[in-house]
């Protein structure tokens, strides 16, 4: 993405803010070492999805990096239900495996719901059991979900305090639009959450302080939505084709139409460049954080 020179002081650069947490991340794996204590990511794939080998290969070079040794179990597609609970019950009982990391999407037989209950709170470093998200809730400390905690992130390195602040979420997902809300709900803002069956969204968006999109269609986000010195965090991540009579080059955009909008907002995170690289960020810290409780530091 090239981006007009005299703009880009609005960019919230998630390549330096996640830079920042690994670094700190490093730190702390080291500062574990000295004690003995070896953080270690268990991550499981299953099946032959080209995105999620992808996700599953930046996780591991991520890990490498900050020092958390990562062990992968790969299966195809006609892995059992059962199998999978049982992996799941040996990694949450081994003492050496601190988070447990399933890829999604997994097969249509394997139950999402089930497969998340079986991880254990403890080492459940994407924040998706119902123990973790009622933690959330409750605003008590917990493994948060790693895109939503890694936007809030982004969000107060523009802006320290965001108390009273309106933000619209677009999107209620489990994994990203309502832990989303519950982060800001819990920083004082005061929450709309919008999604596909909402009436009339840009009377919404066109009056939020901070607006989180995560609803996966490309350019959604013109700039008569959104309101001015808006700060604005695009989760989406869309893969278009580059121009109308190309079709074999594609490139990633988010749910924001950035070059529409970048005029009349304070902030914004670019795709690519932006939440993605906070959220493998945010999971490192995840399995650091987990790995700490497990040993009571
Ligand atoms: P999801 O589970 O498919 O949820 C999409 C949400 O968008 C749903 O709540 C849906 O509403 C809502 N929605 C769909 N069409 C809409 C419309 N026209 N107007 C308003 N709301 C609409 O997706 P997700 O997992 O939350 O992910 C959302 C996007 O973020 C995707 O592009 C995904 O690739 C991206 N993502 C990025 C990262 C990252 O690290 N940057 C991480 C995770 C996800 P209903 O509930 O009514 O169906």
């Amino acid at each position: 993405m090239t981006i007009n020179p005299e703009l880009q002081h609005k960019i919230i650069d998630g390549k330096i803010i996640s830079g920042t947490l690994i670094e700190q991340v490093s730190q702390s794996v080291l500062a574990l070492n000295k004690k003995g204590v070896k953080p270690t990511l268990a991550v499981i794939l299953i099946g032959n999805d080209p995105a999620s080998q992808v996700y599953v290969r930046n996780k591991k070079i991520l890990c490498e990096k900050v020092g958390i040794e990562s062990v992968e179990y790969k299966f195809d597609e006609s892995l059992a239900e059962s199998d999978l609970l049982s992996l799941i019950d040996v990694l949450n009982n081994d003492t050496n495996i601190n988070g447990i990391l399933v890829q999604f999407p997994i097969p249509s037989h394997i139950s999402k719901q089930k497969t998340i209950n079986r991880i254990s709170p403890n080492k459940d470093v994407d924040g998706l059991h119902p123990i973790n998200a009622g933690k959330l809730m409750n605003n008590i400390e917990c493994l948060t979900p790693c895109t939503p905690q890694g936007s809030m992130i982004m969000i107060k390195s523009v802006a320290k305090d965001i108390s009273g602040m309106n933000a619209v979420v677009l999107g209620r997902s489990n994994l990203v639009g309502k832990p989303m809300c519950q982060l800001l709900i819990n920083s004082n803002c005061t929450v709309t959450q919008v999604h596909s069956k909402t009436r009339d969204i840009k009377s919404f968006t066109s009056n939020a302080h901070i607006l989180v999109a995560a609803i996966g269609i490309p350019n959604f986000i013109k700039s008569d939505w959104v309101k001015k010195d808006a700060i604005i965090i695009d989760v989406g991540i869309n893969r278009v084709k580059k121009d109308r009579n190309e079709t074999s080059k594609t490139k990633l955009v988010g749910d924001v139409d950035f070059e529409d909008v970048i005029d009349k907002v304070s902030s914004i995170t670019p795709v690519p460049g932006g939440v993605g690289l906070m959220t493998v960020a945010c999971l490192m810290n995840n399995t650091l954080q987990a790995t700490k409780a497990q040993h009571g530091f």
